[in-house]
């Protein structure tokens, strides 16, 4: 039997990541001769593992929570979208040998944003949190011209500093929570962690316009606070960020193998396995 290529996912905690289990389904489809597991890695142990792994053959890596800025550090080479937003969640081992970082939550949030027909070009958008999933979102958010883009963060210097920093690629604005009272948006984004406490940011009720999208790049196997807030709201739309998590997947997957998986096959695969439903 052949023998397969190693590939894996680092983070702490990991336990719960469904990672292995969307590559597992990509394999299967696919038919490529690769293993993926889960490592829980903490930050002070990142290099050694992350060396010990290449070292002994392992052919590439997904970087989560808390590593993915360590993991930009470790990348010999980083792609433009790596460099912009300063942070790696997929590194590859390159044909000459180089480790290669790169980053595929943006662009898997925007290929889950354009599968449920949601469009953010002249759209009024608010992105609630300023740490590494908004910086990595950002640009991609920005590239789809929005009307413009408002980023509030509870803690405000924060979203301040990080608007300054994107500003180049788009119009953004930094904000706290309070000052959001009375605007109206046609997509509100989640990017707090305030959902993995089951909490609800900050924000008031009526911001949402009418038709408009909650998404909530959190997940779990109930509804979010942050999406039943948006049924509450009556958002057209009130997702949660299983779709991101299966296409940001796809896109490390394609760097590894150069073969696209279809996805939506594995998303409706793991909404049938949480059966839950937003009138339960
Ligand atoms: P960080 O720890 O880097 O940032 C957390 C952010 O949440 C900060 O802006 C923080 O504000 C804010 N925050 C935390 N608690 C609250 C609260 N109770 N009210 C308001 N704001 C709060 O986390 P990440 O940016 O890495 O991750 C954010 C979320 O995105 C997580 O739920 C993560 O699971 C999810 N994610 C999902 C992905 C997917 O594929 N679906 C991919 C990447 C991330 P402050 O600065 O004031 O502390």
């Amino acid at each position: 039997m052949a023998k397969k290529d190693r590939y894996a996912v680092f983070g702490n905690p990991i336990k719960h990541s469904k990672s292995p289990r969307i590559h597992k389904m990509f394999v299967e489809q696919t038919n490529q001769q690769m293993e993926y597991t889960a490592k829980e890695v903490p930050a002070e142990k990142f290099f050694t593992a992350v060396t010990d792994f290449f070292d002994h053959g392992g052919k590439g890596l997904n970087c989560t929570l808390p590593l993915k800025e360590l993991a930009f550090d470790f990348a010999d080479e980083k792609t433009e979208r790596a460099e912009i937003c300063k942070a790696v969640n997929t590194l590859a081992v390159k044909a000459n040998g180089k480790i290669l970082g790169d980053n595929t939550d943006g662009c898997g949030l925007i290929t889950d944003l354009k599968n449920n027909r949601v469009d953010i070009k002249n759209a009024r958008v608010l992105l609630l949190g300023a740490g590494g999933a908004s910086r990595g979102i950002l640009a991609p958010i920005l590239e789809q011209s929005p009307r413009h883009l408002i980023l509030a963060n509870r803690t405000r210097k924060k979203a301040d500093d990080l608007a300054e920093e994107f500003h180049l690629y788009g119009f953004v604005d930094g904000s706290g929570f309070a000052e959001l009272k009375g605007k109206k948006f046609d997509l509100i984004i989640n990017a707090t962690s305030a959902s993995l406490y089951d909490e609800m940011p900050p924000v008031e009720s009526g911001i949402l316009a009418e038709n408009g999208v909650c998404y909530d790049l959190a997940y779990g196997n109930r509804p979010t606070a942050f999406v039943r807030w948006g049924a509450e709201q009556n958002a057209r739309l009130s997702l949660d960020g299983l779709g991101m998590l299966v296409e940001q997947a796809a896109e490390a997957f394609y760097i590894w193998r150069k073969i696209r998986p279809d996805t939506k096959v594995v998303i409706d695969s793991l909404h049938a396995a949480r059966r839950f439903s937003l009138d339960e």
